[in-house]
C-alpha cells in the first residue's frame, strides 16, 4: 500500500488537529544510527526525530537489546509493585538533577510531566495562578493547553489555571526595542515585576519556562535572563518549573538540564521525550519538599513501568558513557557556524539562534523581518526531496528547527549543511521573484 492510501485512511479515522508533515505524508518503517527509511525504501538523514524520541540514534544495539531482554523477561503497567528500573532511573535523574534532597515521579508523556509539575506548585501554592513565557509549548492536556503560549497550539481557552504570559526572552521580535542584553534583561525582569503586581491576585503558584523554547522556535534567551527572572520570582515566593522535555539531556551542549547552565536554579525538571529513546516515558524531578506536598494518593498505571524504565537507564547509561554532551556541544556549533554562513548569503535567513543541537533559523521575507510562512513549508518540502527530515516551529510558523539525534557526527552535519544551502538559496530565489 503506498503512503497516499495509508494518509487517506489515517484522515479519515483519525482527528483533523493530528497534523502530519508533508503534502504527502511519510510513512518511517526502519532506523539505523540517523538514517530512516520510508515505506516506499527511501532513506533520509533523521534531523528532527533526536529531539522528539531516538535522543541517541535509531537501533542502538545497547538500548534495542535491553529494551528486547526486559519485553522477554517480564511487561506489567502497575506502580503497585517494586520496579527495580524505575528506582535506578530515579536515583540517576535524581542525582543528574542538581536538585538537593531530589525525588522523581514517573510519567508516560511529557503532557502528563507538565500537569504533574502544575499539580504540585499548584498544592504547594494553593494558588491556580500561573505565569508562563509567550511562544511557550507544555502539551496537550486541559491545564498544559492553558499554559501554552501559541495560539496554534492552545485548543481551548476554557482554562482551568490562572495563565498569565510574560516574556520569553526571544530578541528577534523583542517588544523593549533596540536594546543590549543587560538592557533587555532589566527590562524583562522589570516586565514580570509589574504583571505579578498589576495582572494577578498576588500569589503565583509558578513560572512556568523552557530554557530553550522548543515549538517556539528555538529561541535561547541571553545569558543572565533566567537568574535575572529569578530573583523577581524569589522575592514573591513564586516556584520556578523547568520544562525541559526538550532541552534536557544534555542537548544544549552547556549543562546535562539546560536551566541549571543559566545560572538559575528551578524548583522542578520535567522531562520526556528522548529518555526511552523511542519507549514513552515522562516525569518530574523536584526537591522532596515540594514532591511529598500532595496529600492523598496519585499513580500512574503504566508511569515508570520495566519496559521504559529500563530503555531510560539504557539510553542514560549510553548517553553518559558515550559522553554525548560533549557531542552535542561540538558538532552543534559546527552546525550552527555552518548554517551562519549559509545565512550570510541568504536574504531569506532573518536569524540563526539556538545552543548544542537546538537550533532554529527563522525565515523572513527578504529585506524585511514578515515571517516567511510559505518558504518554511516550501524549504521543509524540498529538504525532504534532497533526503534531509527537519522540523519546523515558531511563534509565527517561520522557523527551521535542526535538532538530530546526540549521536550525529562532523560528516553527516556536514551533509545536512549541503542540503540545506542548496534547499535554502533555491527558495530564496524563487521568493525573491514573487515578491519583485
Ligand atoms: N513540554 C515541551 C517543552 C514539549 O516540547 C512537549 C512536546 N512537544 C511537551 C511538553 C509535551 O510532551 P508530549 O507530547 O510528550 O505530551
Amino acid at each position: 500500500m503506498s503512503h497516499a492510501e495509508l494518509a487517506q485512511r489515517h484522515r479519515r479515522v483519525m482527528p483533523a488537529w493530528l497534523d502530519l508533515y508533508y503534502d504527502e505524508p511519510i510513512e518511517l518503517v526502519r532506523g539505523a544510527g540517523r538514517r530512516v527509511t520510508d515505506g516506499e525504501g527511501r532513506e533520509y538523514l533523521d534531523f528532527f526525530g533526536g529531539l522528539l524520541a531516538t535522543m541517541v540514534g535509531h537501533d542502538v544495539a545497547e538500548v534495542t537489546e535491553a529494551i528486547q531482554a526486559q519485553a522477554g523477561r517480564l511487561l506489567h503497567s502497575s506502580t503497585l509493585y517494586l520496579i527495580r528500573s524505575q528506582v535506578e532511573l530515579a536515583e540517576r535523574i535524581a542525582r543528574l538533577s542538581g536538585i538537593e534532597n531530589a525525588k522523581v515521579f514517573f510519567a508516560n508523556s511529557g503532557t502528563e510531566a507538565v500537569e504533574t509539575a502544575l499539580l504540585l506548585a499548584t498544592q504547594r501554592r494553593r494558588s491556580h495562578q500561573v505565569l508562563a513565557l509567550r511562544g511557550s509549548y507544555h502539551g496537550r492536556s486541559f491545564g498544559t493547553v492553558a499554559a501554552t503560549g501559541i495560539r496554534g497550539w492552545s485548543a481551548t481557552a476554557l482554562s482551568p489555571l490562572a495563565v498569565t504570559y510574560v516574556h520569553s526572552g526571544y530578541r528577534y521580535r523583542s517588544p523593549f526595542g533596540n536594546l543590549d542584553d543587560a538592557g533587555f534583561i532589566a527590562a524583562c525582569a522589570e516586565e514580570l515585576r509589574t504583571i505579578i503586581e498589576t495582572s494577578t491576585a498576588g500569589d503565583v503558584a509558578c513560572l512556568l519556562a523552557e530554557p530553550v523554547q522548543g515549538a517556539g522556535g528555538f529561541a535561547v534567551p541571553p545569558d543572565g535572563f533566567f537568574p535575572a527572572m529569578k530573583e523577581v520570582l524569589d522575592d514573591y515566593g513564586i516556584l520556578l518549573v523547568s520544562d525541559e522535555v526538550q532541552s534536557g539531556w544534555g542537548r544544549t551542549g552547556r549543562s546535562f538540564f539546560a536551566m541549571n547552565g543559566t545560572g538559575a536554579t528551578p524548583d522542578a525538571i520535567t522531562f520526556a521525550k528522548g529518555l526511552g529513546n523511542g519507549v514513552a516515558i515522562g516525569g518530574v524531578v523536584a526537591p522532596a519538599e515540594l514532591m511529598d506536598c500532595l496529600g492523598a494518593h496519585s499513580i500512574s498505571t503504566a508511569g515508570g513501568n520495566p519496559l521504559a524504565t529500563t530503555a531510560g537507564v539504557a539510553t542514560l547509561d549510553y548517553l553518559l558513557s558515550h559522553d554525548l554532551q560533549a557531542n552535542a556541544d561540538l558538532v552543534g556549533k559546527r552546525l550552527f557556524a555552518g548554517l551562519r554562513d549559509i545565512a550570510d548569503g541568504c536574504p531569506l535567513v532573518g536569524e540563526v539562534r539556538g545552543m548544542g543541537l537546538m537550533i532554529g533559523v527563522e525565515l523572513v521575507v527578504p529585506g524585511t523581518r514578515d515571517p516567511a510562512v510559505t518558504a518554511t513549508s516550501r524549504v521543509l518540502e524540498a529538504a525532504r526531496e534532497h533526503g534531509l527530515l527537519i522540523g519546523r516551529g515558531g511563534l509565527l510558523g517561520n522557523v527551521l528547527r535542526v535538532t538530530p539525534p546526540m549521536t550525529v557526527t562532523a560528516a553527516e552535519a556536514d551533509e545536512a549543511l549541503a542540503v540545506l544551502r542548496a534547499v535554502l538559496t533555491e527558495v530564496s530565489i524563487v521568493e525573491q521573484k514573487e515578491n519583485a
